[in-house]
């Protein structure tokens, strides 16, 4: 039998996930998960790039929890995929630091996310760790040696970073990464029900799987549609609409989304009826999401198991990663410098 290729990618515990984690990445690991040996990371050193506060640091094991609700809902098998916590595993700091010193300050500086993220944080100056936030994403990828990474199109520079890190660290040392690949979902990146370009848990302007009926119907009903439109029958625009994009990503009634599109050019329909049935196909989407939490919650050993068991299968490919990144930099003499490296001085003569 030969070995799968592997997969991994990730979320970090801000908050619970939505729709746009569903479409971004969520559908590709539920897809991929038998194919690839797949490791799902909770990426809580990454909340600290914008949030430090112990304040926000309290929350975390919260979402800790949420998310891996989450990932079982939606059908993330933890029989096959290993579910584990960023921090648990020790070899992630030792890698980061060693990666730190094959990338440039100014190729950092490109990558747009990072600014979006300040901006978004309202920070006004750049942390140190915030910039080095996909090379730490590029240590998660490459410890377990992960070829594959289904993730949103704001991610996909971060995968390119880290084929660049893989590709220089193999050049001075030998090879041991492979270069990895970005899977962008079949949404790259889905509309915020504010109109703004991203859903995302830290804008507010995000739909959760977690979230019940009554809250998606209130939340569609507000939704952002053509601002240019004031009434059910002026003719309005479908093209980068909101409520459009979500029917066309969630509601599997074709005909009825272009009968909806067809009207709604035409200034026959009134954004009421559009948004009601935008409501009855996303509920349905997520009602069978609910009822898997519901059983996950009343049965929490198994999300606690899932985790325990994915640390552990993390931890021995993240030891044996390092293992081998020591043997090739040089850097083993440090492991046994105590003992039997000290033979450094012997030949000091
Ligand atoms: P935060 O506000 O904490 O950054 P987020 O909602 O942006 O949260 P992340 O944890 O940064 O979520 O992203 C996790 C994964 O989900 C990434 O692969 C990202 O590309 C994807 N993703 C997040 N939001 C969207 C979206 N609106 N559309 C498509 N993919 C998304
Ligand atoms: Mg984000």
């Amino acid at each position: 039998m030969t070995a799968k290729p592997r997969l991994l990618t990730g979320d970090r515990p801000t908050g619970r996930l939505h729709l746009g984690h569903y479409v971004g990445s969520l559908e590709n690991r539920v897809r991929l998960q038998r194919q690839y040996e797949s490791f799902f990371i909770i990426a809580d050193l990454h909340t600290l790039t914008t949030k430090p506060e112990p304040n926000y640091i309290r929350e975390i094991p919260s979402f800790i929890r949420e998310m891996t609700l989450d990932y079982l809902s939606v059908g993330i098998d933890p029989d096959v995929s290993a579910i584990f916590v960023q921090s648990a595993i020790p070899e992630t700091y030792s890698l980061n630091l060693l990666f730190e010193m094959l990338v440039s300050v100014p190729r950092l500086e490109r990558i747009p996310s990072l600014k979006d993220m300040a901006r978004d944080a309202n920070m006004d100056t750049m942390p140190f760790g915030l910039l080095g936030y996909p090379v730490l994403q590029a240590v998660d990828i490459l410890l377990p040696r992960a070829q594959v990474v289904p993730v949103g199109r704001d991610n996909q520079s971060h995968v390119e970073l880290a084929r660049e890190i893989a590709r220089r660290f193999n050049n001075l040392y030998g090879e041991i990464f492979p270069e990895p690949e970005a899977i962008i979902g079949d949404v790259p990146l889905l509309v915020g029900t504010d109109g703004q370009s991203k859903m995302s848990k830290s804008l507010d302007n995000a739909i959760y799987l977690s979230d019940d009926a009554e809250t998606v119907n209130r939340k569609v009903m507000s939704m952002f549609t053509d601002p240019k439109r004031l009434r059910a029958t002026d003719p309005g625009t479908v093209e980068g609409n909101p409520v459009f994009i979500y029917h066309d990503a969630f509601n599997p009634a074709k005909a009825e989304v272009e009968d909806l599109k067809e009207r709604y050019r035409a200034g026959k329909v009134g954004d009421v009826e559009v948004k009601k049935k935008l409501a009855k196909a996303l509920n349905d989407f997520l009602e069978p999401i609910r009822e898997k939490r519901a059983y996950f919650l009343a049965h929490p050993t198994i999300p606690r198991d899932a985790l325990m068991e994915g640390i552990r299968r993390i931890q021995i490919e993240a030891q044996a990663t390092m293992e081998l990144v020591r043997e090739k930099t040089g850097l083993s003499y440090s492991a046994g410098l105590l003992t039997e490296r000290m033979d450094i001085f012997e030949s000091a003569e």
